[in-house]
């Protein structure tokens, strides 16, 4: 099998979320056994909107590697690695950045629709930065030559952007980077437990990998259900309940009958929650008992990035080299 780059990651901004499994982490797991597969740990971009908060990243880098490892992560199978400690990623975004104009990041609906969502920290003009995160995005991605970007929907315009400036730089500077393309699992994109579109960890509507059984429980019990459901025999609406949805996931061979007893007004919304917060322990128990052998062994967590940093930098510089030859910036070679 012809063997390809992977390039994926996720900003330390929270612990990582169901959305995270089910959108991006079980696809991450499958492909590190087919392809050659880079995961990187987002600080820089997460900084873009946490500027104000450095120790929230800081903390949050060593939780998101857990939780890629608690989910079956094999660092002998895969690179994980921290952005900011490949300067390579800087400079690369610094020469993309001529090659996008200010309308088009303006126009990326996934940029519009974040913006739209972090009025609190930009008020009525967002930075230069986070406007410009996709063209750091896109140096993430060359820098390690990388072709299959296992992504949740949201990432999409994110993608098509990268692939513009790397046509765009492939016919100015002659066609030395590849055009990615992103890979979406079955799950493209998990809602969040107040009905949002998106389960977000600056969302403040999600079910962590590592909540504790009291955590979900609660969640679970505060999710948007059928609103127009008042006694417990009413017949409910399984499409617009949150906690059907989640049933989806969580209770393969029980969503049916699930789903049926709520129609005919013969479930009540907690036997209904209770279930389910059942089958979401039972479906985290393996992942966080893994997670406590990382927690207690952060040596071990240290070093896994550590090695996975210094192996990406190199793979980084050869990309580095190649990209200045081409912009004529090799002056004393
Ligand atoms: P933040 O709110 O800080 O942006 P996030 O929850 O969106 O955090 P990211 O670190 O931005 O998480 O995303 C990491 C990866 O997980 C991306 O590939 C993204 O598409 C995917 N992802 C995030 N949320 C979901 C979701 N709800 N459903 C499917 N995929 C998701
Ligand atoms: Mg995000």
């Amino acid at each position: 099998m012809d063997k390809k780059r992977i390039l994926t990651g996720d900003r330390p901004t929270g612990k990582l979320h169901i959305g995270h499994y089910f959108g991006s982490l079980q696809n991450r797991v499958k492909l590190q056994n087919e392809h050659e597969t880079f995961i990187e740990v987002a600080d820089v971009q997460a900084l873009t909107d946490n500027f104000a908060n450095p120790e929230k990243v800081k903390n949050n880098v060593k939780e998101i590697i857990m939780d890629q490892l608690a989910v079956g992560i094999d660092p002998n199978k895969s690179t994980i690695f921290l952005q900011s400690m490949v300067p390579e990623i800087a400079e690369l975004t610094v020469f993309y950045s001529n090659l996008v104009t200010i309308a088009r990041l303006e126009r990326n609906p996934t940029v519009k629709t974040e913006i739209a969502q972090k009025r609190e920290i930009f008020g009525e003009s967002v930075t230069y930065g986070f406007l410009g995160y996709p063209v750091s995005q896109a140096a993430d991605i060359t820098a390690f030559d990388a072709t299959i970007i296992p992504v949740g929907e949201d990432q999409l315009p994110l993608i098509e952007q990268c692939r513009e400036i790397v046509r765009k730089f492939n016919s100015i500077y002659g066609e030395n980077l590849k055009e990615p393309e992103a890979y979406l699992g079955e799950n493209k994109r998990i809602k969040g437990l107040d009905g949002n579109e998106k389960m977000g960890k600056s969302l403040g509507n999600a079910i962590y990998l590592a909540d504790s059984e009291e955590e979900i429980a609660k969640k679970v019990m505060s999710a948007v259900t059928d609103p127009a459901r008042i006694k417990k025999d009413d017949p409910g609406n399984p499409n617009v309940c949150m906690v059907a949805y989640y049933h989806n996931l969580f209770s393969k061979g029980e969503v049916e009958t699930v789903c049926e007893e709520c129609k005919a007004g013969k479930r009540g919304c907690v036997a209904c929650k209770k279930q389910l917060i059942k089958n979401i322990v039972e479906h985290l128990a393996p992942i966080q008992e893994r997670r406590r052998y990382y927690e207690e062994r952060p040596e071990e967590v240290k070093e896994i990035l550590m090695e996975g940093t210094k192996k990406a930098r190199k793979e980084a510089e050869v990309t580095m080299k190649k990209v200045k030859q081409a912009m004529k910036l090799d002056y004393f070679e």
